[in-house]
């Protein structure tokens, strides 16, 4: 998979590509990563990417020709998958992870000041991502954020694909509690269970743990969970909930 960023700061994310497993999958050829500067496409003398608002206002808007001359560059054929990293778009959730890991070509192009000139917007960018409502000061770390969470739902670029299917959001809650040595830490031991060897009693009891921790800091994603028979009565015997909720 590529990913084509268009940044007025290109160096900015060389750290994070450059350690750990994103560093390992561009190594391995399973993620290309191109940065592309915004500025080297801007057309007057001066190299200027934004100018004042229309209207009058606060800050500077960035220009449309440069973005769009720079978007064609890395994407000629049209066949890339263009985002644009807003506040005002949709939510980045695991999901919208899942299905842009989907995407061959991820095109992120990243905001600075006041925002982007409307009219490339509507014509050249297929959707806005947002990564969270608060106010960033460009979208280059938004665009770290989804190439780190698409790059490790790539299959084969993070070692046990089980690890995946078991993390928070993958089935819509929240990931049970973890421990490892040493067995006592500052007086307190690890749950009894997780040394008993017993895999059943220990599945059933990171099931409860996962479901009473979702319950309680996401009631809004408990509300949507959907279960089994089984996972049902044990629900109702730990009391998460009181009667029949969804079946899978
Ligand atoms: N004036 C804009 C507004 O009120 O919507 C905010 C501009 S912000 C200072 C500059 C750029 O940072 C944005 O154009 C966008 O690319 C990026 N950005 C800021 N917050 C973001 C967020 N939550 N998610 C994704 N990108 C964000």
């Amino acid at each position: 998979m590529r990913f084509d960023v268009l940044t007025i700061f290109p160096e900015l994310l060389n750290s994070p590509l450059d350690e750990g497993i994103i560093r390992r999958a561009i190594q391995n050829e399973q993620i290309e990563v191109g940065m592309t500067n915004i500025r080297d496409f801007a057309t007057d003398k001066h190299s200027m990417t934004d100018d004042r608002p229309f209207g009058g206002g606060e800050g500077m808007v960035m220009k449309p020709e440069p973005l769009l001359a720079a978007t064609k560059s890395v994407n000629p054929q049209g066949s890339g998958h263009v985002v644009f990293l807003s506040p005002q778009g949709r939510q980045f959730t695991q999901q919208v992870a899942a299905s842009l890991s989907q995407c061959e070509h991820l095109i992120l192009i990243c905001g600075r000041y006041e925002g982007v000139d409307q009219r490339f917007l509507d014509h050249y960018v297929d959707e806005e991502i947002s990564i969270g409502d608060f106010i960033l000061t460009g979208g280059e770390l938004g665009a770290m954020i989804i190439i780190d969470a698409v790059t490790r739902l790539i299959p084969g670029v993070v070692g046990c694909s089980d690890s995946i299917s078991k993390d928070t959001f993958s089935r819509g809650g929240l990931k049970y509690p973890q421990y490892t040595r040493p067995r006592t830490f500052e007086g307190e031991d690890v749950p009894e269970v997780l040394l008993s060897g017993d895999h059943a009693a220990i599945e059933e009891w990171r099931f409860i743990q996962a479901m009473q921790r979702t319950k309680a800091r996401r009631p809004d994603l408990f509300a949507q969970l959907e279960f089994s028979a089984q996972e049902e009565k044990l629900l109702v015997k730990h009391m998460l909930v009181a009667g029949r909720v969804h079946r899978r």
